[in-house]
């Protein structure tokens, strides 16, 4: 199919428009949101409604153990790897309607699209919804991608509880989705359409997100001590005020960030002072620092920056400092080649497109250190998410799953003058 040309087929937008409609109305909000918490009897009507709809377009439905869903539409040369696309199901408690289900519709619709068209693959197509991508209701976020590519065991995912201490396993089984399947079956090529999230693509006016990649971060506690004593019988000379110091520190972090934009993030989201008192000099200050930067190499230039400015403060203010490295998670660099393919789809379709990087976790994070991976954003308004207010516009919708119907297409396509893939 390589040497065929699909150049003209566009994805029908009215129809993806009406299947989000139509899966919105599971856990809708009265706000227009929706609240559909991982595997609850919500989930499972929105998972029974895709594995309807993935039927009813031909498709091969399987359940892996962790409860990842994957709808497969045969190619040519059903031996070979296929290509992967999707997203989540599952939201948060007030959250939109196209957060995660976007992807997982879109790519149904370019499932939809082919047979329309008569279009066979050489590679098997598969979409899949990834299971418990939010976090919201068990603890940590994306088990389901984690499980799927190893980075997670299978017994620790099902053994994650919610607040109730319902256990993971127990309530994939109770809503029948606890599946036979191995998770981690091979795959050629992934992408994960989504919308942003934020507000760089509606701000720039741009239709089409190249995400080259993902934030790595650093977090950090940093503890300062001084000298708690009198506000009014100690002179300003000798003071050993820690809340001055972190004072110092939340500026500097914030100075960092500006530094580094437009890609750094410098954020102190927790202060603590002791003895909190309105006439005692604080003689004990708490912080948390935040950083997230695409490039590793940057995030160890803030990291040196930190470190000599947490002690420079020390020194000059006669006071102790600690600081603690608590996490870090190294940049996710999507692969080029499928970069490259998103940035070549758009600019075929005439959208306009902008480079960017995800600021947000998503599955695809986890596939990307598996199997060549990469993301297509689409602008959302007002760069609302997690938020029941989330909105895009149907044109935005059909722009990014005509997008990946193209890369999809490229990557399903094998060169046959005896260069096979
Ligand atoms: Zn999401």
């Amino acid at each position: 199919m390589s040497n065929d040309n699909f150049d003209h087929v566009r994805i029908d937008g009215a129809r993806l428009w009406q299947s989000l409609a139509g899966m919105a109305r599971i856990g809708a909000t009265e706000r227009g949101g929706v609240c559909r918490l991982a595997l609850t009897d919500l989930d499972r009507q929105s998972r029974d409604l895709f594995v309807d709809w993935a039927r009813a377009a031909g498709c091969d439905v399987r359940v892996d153990r962790i409860g990842n869903v994957f709808a497969r539409r045969a190619g040519r040369d059903d031996r070979l790897a296929p290509v992967l696309t999707g997203s989540h199901g599952d939201t948060q408690p007030t959250g939109g309607r196209f957060d995660g289900i976007y992807g997982v519709l879109g790519g149904l619709e370019v499932l939809r699209t082919l047979d329309d068209h008569g279009i066979r693959t050489d590679r098997p197509l598969e979409v899949a919804l990834w299971t418990n991508e939010e976090g919201s209701r068990f603890a940590p976020a994306m088990i389901g991608s984690a499980v799927f590519t190893g980075a997670s065991t299978l017994d620790y995912g099902l053994s994650r509880q919610d607040a109730d201490g319902l256990s993971l396993g127990d309530e994939l089984a109770r809503i029948g989705y606890a599946g036979d399947e191995a998770p981690g079956h091979p795959l050629h090529a992934a992408f994960e359409l989504h919308i942003e999230q934020g507000p760089i693509l509606e701000a720039a006016g741009h239709t089409i997100g190249v995400v080259t990649g993902a934030q790595g971060q650093r977090w950090y506690e940093i503890t300062v001590t001084g000298v708690d004593s009198h506000a009014g019988t100690t002179p300003m000379e000798v003071r050993r005020d820690a809340l001055v110091g972190l004072a110092e520190l939340v500026l500097f972090v914030n100075r960092l960030g500006h530094a580094g934009a437009p890609q750094a993030r410098a954020t102190v989201g927790r202060v603590e002072v002791g003895p909190n008192s309105r006439n005692v000099i604080p003689g004990h200050a708490w912080l948390t620092v935040e950083f997230r930067h695409p490039d590793e190499a940057m995030l160890e230039e803030m990291d040196a920056a930190l470190r000599a400015e947490v002690a420079r403060i020390a020194a000059a203010a006669g006071l102790q400092s600690r600081l603690e490295a608590i996490f870090r998670y190294a940049p996710v660099p999507f692969d080029p080649a499928c970069v490259a393919a998103v940035r070549k789809a758009a600019t075929g379709l005439g959208y306009s497109r902008q480079d960017i990087v995800s600021g947000a976790g998503h599955d695809a994070c986890h596939l990307a250190r598996r199997v060549p991976t990469a993301m297509i954003f689409v602008p959302c308004i007002g760069g609302l998410s997690h938020n029941e207010a989330e909105d895009i516009t149907p044109a935005w919708a059909e722009a990014g799953a005509n997008v990946l119907l193209r890369v999809m297409l490229a990557a399903a396509s094998v060169e046959r003058n005896g260069s096979a893939a």
